[in-house]
């Protein structure tokens, strides 16, 4: 039996960077769900199916859709119909869209599908939104990590500046408090804190300190 961590949280809360690191230590297999929400929301703009198209977006779910999550040089990589989308699932336009298509019961269905069976894989680490209360409410380990609001756009926003974005701290703001309005209150497997995970505030704790309080809880439930 595999051994599974939950990692949910909003954007910005570190999940990405702290999942990343604690797979790497502990040798789990490092997933990051939002990644293929995203892959899903690129498809459905460049194929201009809008959100409320279904029979199009079901169409596109079934026949027209291979994400695959790769790791080289200890960077993670998307690959959707094999060709690399790593960038292009984290441009404005896309997080603008993501909470509305990852709202869809179809496409999260189809999403769950291809999830639960990654612990065949072996042990795994899986971050999200909904990892410990829907994909898997019996993980082994579940961790809510959260920041406030104005750290995780001040996050955000340094994110955006590196990768050469042009956009302002008020903008990331904003599409941080609209999407994290989106995530929660949504119908179906909406952003919240499993009752049974451990929650984490990392608005100021580090990186390291975060990965030690995590890989800590990891060893002490694998004895
Ligand atoms: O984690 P990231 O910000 O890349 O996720 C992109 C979007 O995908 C989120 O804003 C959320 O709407 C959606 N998502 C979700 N359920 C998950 C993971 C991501 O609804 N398990």
């Amino acid at each position: 039996m595999s051994f599974i961590i939950a990692i949910d949280g909003p954007a910005g809360s570190g999940k990405g960077t702290v999942t990343k690191k604690v797979a790497e230590r502990l040798g789990f297999i490092n997933i990051d769900t939002g990644a293929m929400y995203r892959c899903v929301t690129l498809k459905a703009l460049e194929n201009g199916i809008d959100i409320d198209e279904l029979e199009k977006l079901d169409n596109m779910l079934e026949k027209n859709l291979n994400i695959e999550l790769k790791r080289q040089d200890s960077k993670q990589q998307v690959f959707l119909n094999q060709k690399d989308v790593t960038e292009k699932i984290r441009t404005p336009e896309v997080d603008e869209y993501v909470a509305k298509y990852a709202a869809i019961r179809i496409v999260r269905e189809s999403i769950n599908k291809k999830l639960k069976k990654m612990p065949e894989l072996g042990n795994i680490i899986m971050e999200g939104r909904d990892i410990g209360t829907a994909v898997f409410p019996n993980a082994d380990v579940k961790i809510y990590l959260d920041a406030s609001v104005e750290e995780r756009a001040k996050r955000r926003y340094k994110q955006d500046l590196e990768k050469g974005l042009k956009i302002s701290y008020e903008e990331v703001l904003n599409s941080i408090i609209e999407r994290h309005k989106l995530e929660t209150e949504r119908e179906m497997d909406p952003l919240r804190k499993a009752e049974d995970a451990i929650y984490i505030d990392s608005s100021n704790l580090s990186i390291d300190e975060v990965v030690d309080k995590i890989c800590d809880i990891v060893n002490s439930k694998m004895k």
